[in-house]
């Protein structure tokens, strides 16, 4: 068993001194770095400072800044093994994990890069004949200063979604990584030192819950955070005050939908991953499993085999970590307490799963849809799976809940049909997770899950603001909008709009 002690790293304990506080290994309790508890006053200065250098950045060309990415996204390919060691310490994940969450981020970042040009250059628009003297043309300018939140559980992935988006666009960022996740955070800030033509483009600001709030309450123009619901809602007020507009990445309850002609091995093989990787703790993670009756055992027996091969650890080996927040812990118990006490059946693991730091995968099936781990976010390495009569139901039971983030749907046929259905921000058809590795396409959820967009066209344009900008071309005799106004433009504008919009209406 690869299992070791969980260090006693909370919230309120890791104070180093009035100003710092430390980062600790999840697993080891070894302390990988001492960070400045960055005060209101200095976020309120590294705001400032990011808020002259953002107009030296939006003044650069896309080429220029695409140049700048370039060179950030093979800096961190070269680095990348140093960087998963980091996030290995940092958050207890395996090694493998946390190359594999570096090299998306650089994609990530290749992505934005190049293809901000194509997205955001500006665009002719149609004046419509009542103004067909007139060129329109729609500008996207960036905010200036964006703020980026982040979280512990992919603390390269996520906030590079949000930044390399920012940054691509014209914005310099200023950074708060979470609490437990500095080191990496400050990482990311060093590497981009290193090719930034000059400064304040990218700063982090080490710090806890104070720091993130005054990050909110500081002149940024735009703010990006990914976490809880319950905190997004504080920033979300926070921000109401200065009307900063928001992007809310939060969590979610994502649903596995399986109808009766899936390929069974495949969704059970491809659903563990997406339930227990980095130990559940994933937004877009899957917590219920819908499955059609007909292949309910097949599925179950199948599932559960691959599970018992799961190991948690540190070492080499483990398939995944521990809980890199320790308070996690109390949540999940009380999922899985709550389960058993409406009468679920365990298919794996039990109420002892919990072991130090470290959560052994637990399976529940036949789980009360009025559940804490139905309707709660559980973020741990379990997963509920509840047996269906059809599609239908599946698809009722999937949007009965105040999340809308991510879903996976394993049909041969039925896929598209199922996933049009789903009231959530991503689906994935035969695969688990694969949106969030495609630079192209728009991640985010709806209800509980949050608002905005990151990655994608949808990701880039998120980080701007459309400017109107039209120009008369030439003079017409007939001016409308003036009080020189004639009765004969009057009638031509009546006629105009006649033989534009005078239907007969059935
Ligand atoms: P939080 O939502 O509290 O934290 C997320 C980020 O927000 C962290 O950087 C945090 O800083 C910062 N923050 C906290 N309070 C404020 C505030 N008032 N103003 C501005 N920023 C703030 O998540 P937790 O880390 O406490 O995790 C709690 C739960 O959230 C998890 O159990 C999980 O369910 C969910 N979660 C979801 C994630 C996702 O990917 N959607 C990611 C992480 C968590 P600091 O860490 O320094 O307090």
């Amino acid at each position: 068993m690869l299992i070791k002690s969980q260090s006693a790293k909370t919230k309120s304990t890791r104070a180093k001194s009035p100003s710092t506080f430390e980062s600790l290994n999840p697993a080891t309790g070894e302390v990988v770095g001492v960070f400045p508890l960055t005060t209101k006053d200095e976020v309120n200065d590294a705001v400032a400072r990011a808020k002259v250098a953002a107009d030296r950045w939006a003044n650069l060309s896309f080429r220029a800044r695409n140049i700048v990415l370039r060179d950030w996204a093979s800096i961190l390919t070269r680095d990348m093994k140093e960087a998963a060691e980091l996030i290995h310490r940092e958050t207890g994940k395996p090694l493998s994990d946390a190359t594999l969450e570096v090299a998306l981020a650089i994609e990530h970042i290749g992505w934005a890069g190049k293809f901000a040009p194509k997205v955001l250059s500006r665009q002719s628009r149609p004046a419509g004949l009542l103004m067909f003297n007139m060129a329109a043309q729609v500008q996207r300018v960036p905010f200036g200063v964006v703020g980026v939140i982040g979280p512990w559980n992919y603390p390269i992935f996520t906030p590079v979604g949000s930044i390399a988006y920012a940054l691509a666009a014209g914005n310099t960022v200023v950074f708060k990584p979470s609490e437990y996740t500095p080191a990496i955070g400050s990482f990311l800030e060093e590497s981009f030192k290193r090719i930034a033509p000059f400064r304040d483009v990218l700063t982090v600001v080490t710090g806890d819950s104070t720091t993130g709030s005054a990050l909110t309450e500081s002149a940024v123009d735009k703010i990006s955070f990914t976490g809880s619901t319950r905190t997004a809602k504080k920033v979300a007020a926070a921000c109401a005050e200065r009307m900063t507009p928001v992007v809310l990445e939060c969590g979610g309850k994502d649903a596995v939908i399986i109808d009766k002609d899936a390929d069974v091995k495949k969704a059970a093989e491809m659903t563990l991953w997406h339930a227990m990787s980095n130990a559940g703790q994933s937004c877009i993670g899957a917590e219920r499993v819908y499955v059609h009756h007909q292949v309910a055992d097949q599925f179950k027996s199948e599932i559960v085999a691959r599970a018992k091969e799961l190991t948690p650890g540190f070492g080499d080996g483990a398939k995944y970590g521990p809980a890199t927040m320790p308070s996690q812990l109390k949540v999940i118990k009380a999922h899985i307490d709550d389960a058993a006490s409406k009468g679920a059946t365990f298919l794996l693991g039990g109420r002892d799963a919990i072991k130090g730091g470290y959560v052994e995968p637990v399976i529940l099936a036949d789980v009360p849809e009025d559940s804490l781990a139905v309707t709660d976010e559980t973020f741990g390495p379990t997963l509920v799976i509840n047996t269906v009569s059809d599609m239908d139901e599946a698809v009722d039971l999937a949007n009965a809940t105040s999340y809308g983030l991510g879903a996976a749907v394993w049909s041969k046929r039925n896929g598209k049909r199922i996933a049009t259905l789903l009231k959530c921000g991503m689906v994935s058809i035969n695969s688990a997770f694969s949106f969030a590795a495609i630079g192209a396409v728009p991640f985010g959820g709806v209800k509980d899950s949050g608002y905005g967009r990151i990655h994608g066209a949808e990701g880039l344009l998120e980080f701007t603001y459309p400017r109107t900008v039209v120009k008369r071309r030439f003079r017409i005799p007939l001016e409308f909008t003036t009080f020189e106004r004639s009765a004969r433009a009057d009638r031509i504008l009546i006629r105009l709009v006649r033989l534009m919009h005078k239907r007969r209406i059935r």
